[in-house]
């Protein structure tokens, strides 16, 4: 009798397999997804093995579905790369990635919300365990090449099994019993329509009882003028894990000193992570493949930081498939498909400006954070990136926005200079007496909302000759029209003086020093930054982290 070793679950697995079989049966159809791109995860990895180190080619690479609508039994197999012991525990037996937690997370607040979605679950790396919203009970039977095959067995309540098996060829078998609420997903025509929706650009063929069910081409090789849309958005969200459409996207066909075709595709919304998890932008990127066989996931050598929120598939014929990833890193090609594509993206977002500004100001309204790293860290590209800056000011409605081009074009001739003014939302900007001035003369004045601003903006110094200054600064000439002057006189000089000399004594060294003002027009004082001074958006934020 064969060895049956038993192992638990670690609590955290416990309480997503909890959530997923008792909580998520809006899409239970996502399992077939799930269990078909692990199985081309795994087969890609195997052609990439044939591809560089000569491992055995075990026939041709496929994924096949047989299905029993009596027994309501499911089978999906795949010769891929295939899974030892240790893999079965570290990849199906404990929170192998940080994606448990953060999966677990986002469903509560998704509850708290009132809606689950089962979309979400491939975002996060736990996709297998879809698997338990369609059968009580799981089979993998697996085996790599020069290892014992093995049998994992689970019903995801809280153990699972594994032992030692008969299996002669490499790859993995994954089968189980429906439940009866689940039982349509044992019918060809269903199985099928969930393929075409979310599996059709897995290339590598699908066979559903010994018929193949998907298209399997390479989309961005095909020439920009025979794509539609329709399937240019299903290819999105094969690849990018999104549920919604793109918002818009970019087909790059470029031959010369180096070769390469391009489908990148911009996303609505930025992922939750982006902004607010340290080295986020790590896990993004294009996929980069060579010869059309995909050679990295997530690579990040193929954009700079600041545009790494663009997915996509980069395909070149200049690299062979048998680099390493330091190699790929280092290589010249690869930092000339960088700069030829940086500069295409950049072009794309200009056009996307000029020819449909409600989809641009989306884009920026997600991403124009993260655009603006590159100011301080692409210099090469630094003008196009400051023409692409958009601010809300003392002119605009709330959520639109101005350009540094539109502000020069409409000030005023006698204005030498662009104002800004820093806070936290635009109400508290628009409260604050620095500004009185600026609105009573109808200067216009940009307002910088986004924590980001401050430490990008002041680093541009001038546009088109014009300096860029806060209105915060002290050393604004503020000249005194001949009306206000008249009132003035009205408030003799020497009592100017006592008062200024009264503030001063008051306040000590807390301030610099105490001056008579014309930027106020309702307030009787305010508190500025010396013309060295760091912005007081700045210092607000610096005082935060330190605490
Ligand atoms: P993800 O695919 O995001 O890593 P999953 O929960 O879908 O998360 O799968 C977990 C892991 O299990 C995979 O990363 C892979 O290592 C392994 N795995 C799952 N299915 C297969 C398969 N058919 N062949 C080989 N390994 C697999
Ligand atoms: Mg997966």
């Amino acid at each position: 009798k064969p060895h049956v070793q038993e192992f638990e679950y670690k609590a955290e697995m416990k309480q997503l397999l909890n959530l997923i079989v008792h909580s998520l049966y809006t899409h239970p159809e996502v399992f077939l997804r799930e269990l078909i791109s692990n199985a081309s995860d795994a087969l890609s990895k195997a052609r990439f093995a044939q591809l560089t180190d000569g491992a055995e080619s075990g026939g041709e690479l496929k994924i096949s579905i047989s299905v029993d609508k009596e027994k309501k039994s499911f089978v999906i197999e795949d010769n891929g790369i295939g899974m030892s012991e240790e893999d079965l525990i570290a990849n199906l037996g404990t929170v192998a990635k940080s994606g448990t937690l953060g999966f677990l997370q986002a469903m509560k607040e998704q509850k708290e919300g009132g809606k689950l979605d089962a979309n979400l679950i491939g975002q996060f790396g736990v996709g297998f365990y879809s698997v338990f919203m369609v059968t009580d009970e799981v089979v993998v039977e697996t085996k790599i090449e020069g290892a014992d095959a093995c049998r994992w067995r689970s019903s995801g309540e809280g153990t699972y099994s594994i032992e030692k098996i008969d299996k002669q060829h490499r790859g993995t078998r994954i089968s189980f019993t429906l439940k009866d609420e689940a039982a349509d997903f044992a019918e060809e025509y269903r199985i099928e329509s969930v393929i075409r929706k979310y599996s059709n650009f897995v290339d590598f063929p699908i066979y559903l009882d010994d018929k193949k069910v998907n298209s399997v081409e390479a989309l961005w090789q095909k020439p920009k003028s025979e794509l539609n849309d329709d399937e240019v958005n299903e290819f999105y969200k094969f690849v990018s894990v999104d549920y919604q459409d793109p918002l818009d996207y970019l087909h790059v066909s470029v031959e010369g000193a180096v070769s390469f075709k391009a489908l990148l595709f911009l996303p609505k919304e930025a992922p939750m992570d982006m902004m607010y998890q340290q080295g986020a932008l790590e896990n993004h990127g294009p996929q980069l493949y060579a010869h059309k066989v995909m050679i990295q996931h997530e690579c990040k050598d193929l954009l700079p930081e600041y545009l790494r929120f663009i997915s996509g598939v980069v395909d070149t014929e200049d690299l062979s498939l048998n680099v390493s990833r330091e190699t790929v890193q280092s290589s010249p090609v690869m930092s000339k498909i960088r700069q030829i594509l940086t500069s295409k993206i950049l072009g794309w977002f200009d056009t996307l400006a000029d020819e449909q500004p409600e989809k641009f100001r989306q884009f920026y309204k997600a991403f124009g954070p993260v655009i603006k790293i590159g100011l301080n860290t692409d210099f090469s590209n630094r003008e196009k990136l400051i023409e692409l800056l958009r601010f809300e000011s003392t002119r605009t409605e709330e959520g639109q926005y101005v350009t540094l081009k539109e502000y020069v074009g409409r000030m005023a001739e006698d204005q030498k200079e662009i104002y800004y003014l820093s806070g936290e939302s635009r109400r508290q900007v628009l409260s604050q007496p620095n500004l009185e001035y600026f609105q009573k003369k109808g200067i216009e004045v940009l307002l910088l909302t986004d924590p980001v601003d401050v430490f990008v903006i002041p680093s541009i110094n001038e546009y088109d000759s014009k300096p860029l200054k806060s209105i915060e600064k002290a050393d604004i000439d503020f000249a005194a029209s001949d009306d206000e002057k008249k009132e003035d006189e009205a408030v003799s000089a020497t009592l100017i003086e006592t008062l200024l000399k009264v503030f001063g004594d008051t306040l000590g060294d807390r301030v610099e020093k105490v001056v008579e003002s014309h930027r106020l027009v309702n307030s009787p004082a305010t508190l500025v930054s010396g013309s060295d001074a760091m912005d007081s958006q700045v210092e607000k934020m610096l005082k935060m982290m330190n605490k």
